[in-house]
C-alpha cells in the first residue's frame, strides 16, 4: 500500500479506500527515539526558532522518510500548514490540501469529502465501506476510554496513546484492534487507581512530553481520565453518515463547540481539575481564555516547546496544582453535609 502523509486527523476512510495507508507525520515524529534529531533538520532548512516544533517535526519525518505524498489540513487545525504545505512543495513532495468546512453542518461537509475523494480517485460509496470495517477498532478504543474513566484500570498515557493513534490505526487497523483488545484484557488483571486520586482531565492539544507527564501526575496522587482532543481524534460521535461523522468531531470548529464537549465530560468523569496543554508559538493558545472563563474548575495552564521532558518548573507548578486541588477537596468534603 503506497503511504500518504496526515498532519492531523483527517477522514482516513477516503484515504484507505483510494488505496492509500495514512501515516501519521506527528505520530511518527513524537515516537522517534531522537525527536531533536528531526526539529533540527528543519531548523537546518531555515524554519525559524519561533516556529512550533510539531509543524518542524512533521517537515523532518517527510523528509527524512521519504514520503512523497501529504495531506495538509489548511483550515480546521493548524494555520502553520498552509506554509508547511508550500515548503514541501518546494521540496518535490505532493501535497494534498484539505479544508474542514468553517461550521460543522453535514450538508457543507458531505462535498468536501466528495471532493477529497475524487481528487484520490475514489468515491464515498467505498469510503463508506471502509467506515463499516472501522467500527471494531473504534468500538474497542472507546471502550478502553470507557475502561479509563469508570473503572480507572487504563493509565493516562494508555488513554492518550491508543485514543491519539486512531488517526491512522498505526498502519494497519486489523493489528491495532487486537493491541487495543490485548490491553484491555491486561488491564481487568490489575488493581484499579484507588478511588481518592484526584480525577484530572487534559485538554488541548497533544503534548510534546511522551509519557512523562502522564507518569508524573500518576506518582503524584492523580489520574488523567479525560484526554480531550485525543479522544476526539477517536470519533466519539460517527452519526449516521460519514459527512455527519466529520461534522461531528469537534477540533476542526468553534473553541465553543470543544467546550460543549469538555463540560459534559467533566461531569460525567467527575473531574476535579483541569490541564490545560498549549504548545509554544501556537495561535491555539489563545484558547485559554475561553477555556478559563467557561470552565467551573481550576484549570493549569502548561506550555511545551521542544524539551521533549518535563522540566523541573513545570514538575513544580504540577505538585502545587494537585496540592491546591486536594485541599480544595478537603474542604468541599468538610462543608458538604453530613447524612
Ligand atoms: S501545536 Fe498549534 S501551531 Fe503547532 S502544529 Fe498544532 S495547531 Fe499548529
Amino acid at each position: 500500500m503506497k503511504q500518504i502523509g496526515i498532519t492531523t486527523t483527517v477522514p482516513a476512510e477516503i484515504l484507505i479506500a483510494a488505496g492509500y495507508q495514512p501515516v501519521d507525520l506527528n505520530n511518527i515524529f513524537i515516537t522517534d527515539p531522537d525527536p531533536e534529531r528531526l526539529v533540527r533538520l528543519a531548523e537546518k532548512a531555515g524554519f525559524p526558532l519561533n516556529c512550533c516544533t510539531w509543524i518542524k517535526g512533521i517537515y523532518g519525518v517527510c523528509l527524512e522518510r521519504g514520503i512523497d505524498t501529504v495531506l495538509c489540513v489548511t483550515t480546521g487545525d493548524c494555520s502553520n500548514t498552509i506554509m508547511l504545505m508550500e515548503v514541501l512543495k518546494l521540496k518535490g513532495v505532493r501535497t494534498i490540501p484539505f479544508a474542514y468546512p468553517h461550521i460543522p453542518d453535514p450538508k457543507l461537509m458531505q462535498p468536501v469529502l466528495q471532493e477529497l475523494a475524487a481528487i484520490l480517485g475514489t468515491d464515498l460509496t467505498a469510503a463508506n465501506r471502509v467506515r463499516k470495517g472501522l467500527v471494531e477498532s473504534r468500538d474497542m478504543v472507546h471502550r478502553l476510554d470507557d475502561l479509563t474513566w469508570q473503572e480507572n484500570r487504563i493509565t493516562g498515557w494508555e488513554n492518550h496513546l491508543w485514543l491519539v493513534s486512531s488517526s491512522d490505526f498505526n498502519g494497519n487497523p486489523a493489528q491495532y484492534t487486537r493491541d487495543v483488545k490485548s490491553l484491555i484484557a491486561e488491564s481487568q488483571k490489575r488493581k484499579s487507581f484507588p478511588e481518592t486520586n484526584l480525577r484530572l482531565a487534559y485538554i488541548g492539544v497533544p503534548p510534546v512530553y511522551g509519557p512523562d507527564l502522564y507518569s508524573y501526575i500518576e506518582k503524584n496522587g492523580a489520574h488523567v481520565v479525560y484526554n480531550e482532543v485525543q479522544r476526539q481524534f477517536a470519533m466519539p460521535d460517527p452519526g449516521k453518515t460519514l459527512a455527519e461523522q466529520y461534522a461531528n468531531f469537534t477540533y476542526p470548529y468553534s473553541i465553543f463547540d470543544r467546550l460543549t464537549d469538555i463540560n459534559r465530560q467533566i461531569a460525567a468523569r467527575k473531574i476535579d481539575g483541569v490541564i490545560h496543554y498549549v504548545q509554544a508559538f501556537c495561535h491555539r493558545a489563545i484558547g485559554d481564555i475561553i477555556f478559563k472563563n467557561g470552565i467551573n474548575l481550576p484549570i493549569l495552564t502548561i506550555e511545551g516547546n521542544n524539551d521533549f521532558r518535563l522540566t523541573a518548573q513545570i514538575m513544580t507548578r504540577i505538585e502545587a496544582y494537585l496540592d491546591m486541588l486536594e485541599s480544595r477537596r478537603r474542604k468541599d468534603l468538610a462543608s458538604s453535609p453530613r447524612l
